[in-house]
Order: C-alpha cells, then structure tokens, then sequence
C-alpha cells in the first residue's frame, strides 16, 4: 500500500512578533502560498493566538502553539491549557521543545503528559526530541533521541498515528549550523523504526520533521530525504520569502 503522506512545515516563531508584524507576515504568507501542496502551520506567541487566528481563518494555513501546560485548569499562573488553545482553533502545539527542556526543566515526563493533554482535546502535538552536541559527539545521539520518544510512546502509544514527531539537533538550532542531510536521515529512520516497533501499521504515516537551520537554500534537499516528512522552521519562518520558499520546496 503506497501511503499519500502530506509533508508538514510548521514555522515556530519563539518569542517574536508584534501585532503590525505579525500582520504584515501572515498577510505575505497568505498571497505567496495559494493552495499549498503541504500542510502548513505557525506556531505563534499566546498573546497572539487570537489575531493569528482571525489572520489565517479559511485559509489553508493552520494555527498552532508553542507550548501547553498537562492540567486541564487551575492554579498554574502564566499557563495556557490545550482548552484554552482548542478555545482558539489551535491544531498544533509544540512540546517539549529543547528551550523548554534547557530554560524551564521540562523532563521527558513531563513532556508525554503535555502531549496527552493536546491529544486529549484533539490537538496535534508535535513532540521535539534531539540531542546536545556533547551527547553527538560523546556518540549518544541514538540513545538521547529514543529516550525521549520511548516516554511519549509509553504514555500516548493508543493515539501514536496522531503525533507529530521534531528531530531537532539542538546544535543546529538558530546556530545556522544545519545538520546534513545524511545526518538528519539517519536519526528520522531510527525514530521510524522505533515507531514502527511500538505501532507497526500506524508508523510510516507519522511525520517526522526535521528542524534547526532549516533555510530556503538547504530545505529541498533535507524534504527530499526518504524519512523527513516535513520541518520545524524557527528564524526563516519569520521572513515569508523564506518561509514560501521552504513551502515550495515541501511540494
Ligand atoms: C526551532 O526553534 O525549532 C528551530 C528549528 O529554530 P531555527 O530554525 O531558527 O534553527
């Protein structure tokens, strides 16, 4: 059975944006990018989920977030809940990004649980694993990226078809440093085959994106390797040439 997979390029746009700005992006995003062939989404601000919302409504382009807290509601000042986000036609949301590891302690754990709580409310998670360049270089690549996997199968194994997946080599993240191609295609088929391990049937349609660097001059040929199904864009999602370019080249 020959699976139709439709690639996926999420731009994360961390902490950036202004209302003019965002305006101006996702008015230029809207011109250039008709009727993509892929699936595209910003993962924007929370103070700008709504604007973005009302920006992008019947279009093709799809809101998401960047980060979740796993309770449903209560006493977690200067939280969103995927309520909250549901609330705001979010379809994806980011977890487990490795600044939220590095900068708010976010633990594997901690992680699956965020994205059990998306899951929940029928929002997509797109769950980032990737490893430092001292686990690279220490040759723990392998074993840092199927850790942090193994805890988002462990708890979310029965609705693993609804996961995205985000290889992000946190050394090439806004460094302009991108990993090869060859690099990046290594670590996605692992993450296939573990996919495939914990969900047979369901793992060759789970997109696994590729993200750091990525760029309009070196996405064609990261998309065209056989297990990137798409990518996470962090700066050059905040340029719409840019941003366009790579939504070409995902076609
Ligand atoms: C990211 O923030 O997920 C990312 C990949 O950033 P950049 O594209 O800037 O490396």
């Amino acid at each position: 059975m020959t699976m139709t997979k439709k690639k996926l390029i999420a731009g994360n746009w961390k902490m950036n944006g202004s209302l003019a700005a965002n305006e101006a992006l996702v008015k230029a995003l809207l011109q250039g990018a008709g009727a993509p062939a892929c699936d595209v989404a910003l993962c924007v601000p929370a103070p700008y989920l709504a604007q973005v919302q009302s920006l992008v409504a019947s279009s093709s382009l799809a809101l998401g977030a960047q980060d979740v807290s796993a309770h449903p509601q209560g006493a977690f000042t200067g939280e969103q809940s995927a309520v909250m986000l549901k609330d705001f036609g979010v379809r994806y949301a980011i977890v487990g990004h490795s600044e939220r590891r590095q900068y708010h302690g976010e633990t594997d754990e901690g992680v699956a649980a965020k994205a059990a709580a998306v899951l929940a409310n029928g929002i997509m998670p797109i769950v980032c694993v990737g490893e430092t360049l001292a686990q690279r270089d220490a040759g723990q690549t392998e074993e840092v990226v199927k850790r942090q996997l193994a805890a988002i199968i462990h708890v979310n194994g029965h609705c693993i078809s609804e996961i995205v997946v985000a290889y992000e080599p946190i050394w090439a993240i806004g460094t302009g440093k991108t990993a090869t191609p060859a690099q990046a295609q290594a670590v996605h088929a692992l993450l296939r085959a573990q996919l495939h391990h914990a969900a047979s049937e369901h793992a060759a349609g789970i997109r696994i994106l590729y993200g750091g660097s990525m760029n309009a001059a070196n996405a064609a040929e990261l998309l065209g390797q056989p297990d990137i199904d798409g990518g996470l864009i962090g700066g050059a999602s905040l340029k719409a040439a840019d941003f366009l370019q790579i939504i070409a080249a995902a076609a």
